[in-house]
């Protein structure tokens, strides 16, 4: 678990950053707005959960240290929107955390299941709305010849065969692909950009998810994260990951998939 709420952390890691974070009302966002803004960060929250936006800011921003806005990802206005609140409001844009993404089918993920539809939907949120959030977070940045972006990929980026759709890996898998080319791309103007890829984590949808599985199958993929850490993932370990490749700390990180699994997928026998 991260820091917890009650505590503030003494060096602010984060101080003086403007950050936008899409998917920033829920799970592994929220959890990565409330670190940001505790390390020091101004944030806008970018989603299409109004109600959820608006009530974590409400909670958090009492001196406009954070502010929500409606972006649906896949929607060039909406992400003009939530790049311009960052500018306008507190003045530039250091961190573009692209982090909103979707699953897809989970009732049936198989192949004989999946049809065009399916993959896009999958692939308009999790490849073409991070794809636009660098791109609009890149114009901000290349005048000022520095920032860092963030993806929120998967485990199912570096493995096969685990309890996700077909669509959900190979459109992780891509969002690592947008990580290695923007890396170079955007690497000659300073701009660094890394993704992170965990295995299950316990944010509300997914502790809903496992309430409704089997018992032994939910304890299976709790255990499978256990070698390490003694139980599943919460939010804020992957918040943490995001504060570091957030921050100065990590000014030579660039083109990395940091994967946080417990090495779950250094046991795999088809990890790759
Ligand atoms: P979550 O459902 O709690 O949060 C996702 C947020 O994204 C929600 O607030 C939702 O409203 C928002 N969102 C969905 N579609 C959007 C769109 N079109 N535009 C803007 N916002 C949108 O889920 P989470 O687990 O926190 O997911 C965050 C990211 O982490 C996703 O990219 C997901 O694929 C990835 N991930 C999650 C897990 C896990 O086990 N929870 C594991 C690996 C990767």
């Amino acid at each position: 678990m991260g820091i917890p709420s009650s505590v503030t952390p003494i060096f602010k890691r984060l101080e003086g950053k403007v950050a936008v974070i899409t998917g920033g009302a829920s799970g592994i966002g929220e959890a990565a707005t409330r670190l940001f803004t505790k390390h020091g960060a101004k944030v806008v929250v970018a989603d299409i959960r109004d109600d959820l936006g608006q009530a974590l800011c409400k909670e958090l921003g009492s001196n406009n240290t954070v502010s929500f806005t409606h972006c649906d990802v896949t929607n060039e206005n909406d992400m003009e929107n939530a790049i311009d609140r960052a500018v306008s409001r507190y003045g530039k844009l250091d961190i573009m955390f692209s982090n909103a993404g979707i699953t897809g089918n989970m009732k049936d993920p198989s192949i004989l299941a999946t049809d065009y539809n399916n993959f896009k939907n999958v692939f308009d949120v999790n490849v073409y709305g991070a794809f636009l959030g660098a791109k609009i977070a890149a114009k901000a940045m290349i005048p000022t010849k520095k920032g860092s972006i963030l993806f929120t990929s998967s485990v199912a980026s570096v493995i096969g065969g685990i309890a996700s759709p077909i669509t959900y890996a190979s459109s992780k898998h891509a969002v690592v692909g947008l990580t290695n080319h923007l890396a170079v791309e955007l690497g000659k103007y300073g701009i660094r950009v890394n993704c992170i890829s965990p295995y299950t984590v316990a944010t509300p949808l997914v502790r809903e998810f496992l309430g409704k599985m089997d018992k032994e199958k939910a304890e299976e993929i709790i255990m499978e994260t256990a070698n390490l850490k003694g139980g599943i993932l919460e939010p804020e370990d992957i918040a943490e990951a995001a504060v570091y490749l957030g921050s100065d700390e990590s000014k030579y990180v660039s083109g990395v998939n940091l994967v946080i699994d417990g090495g779950y997928s250094k046991t795999n026998p088809f990890a790759s």
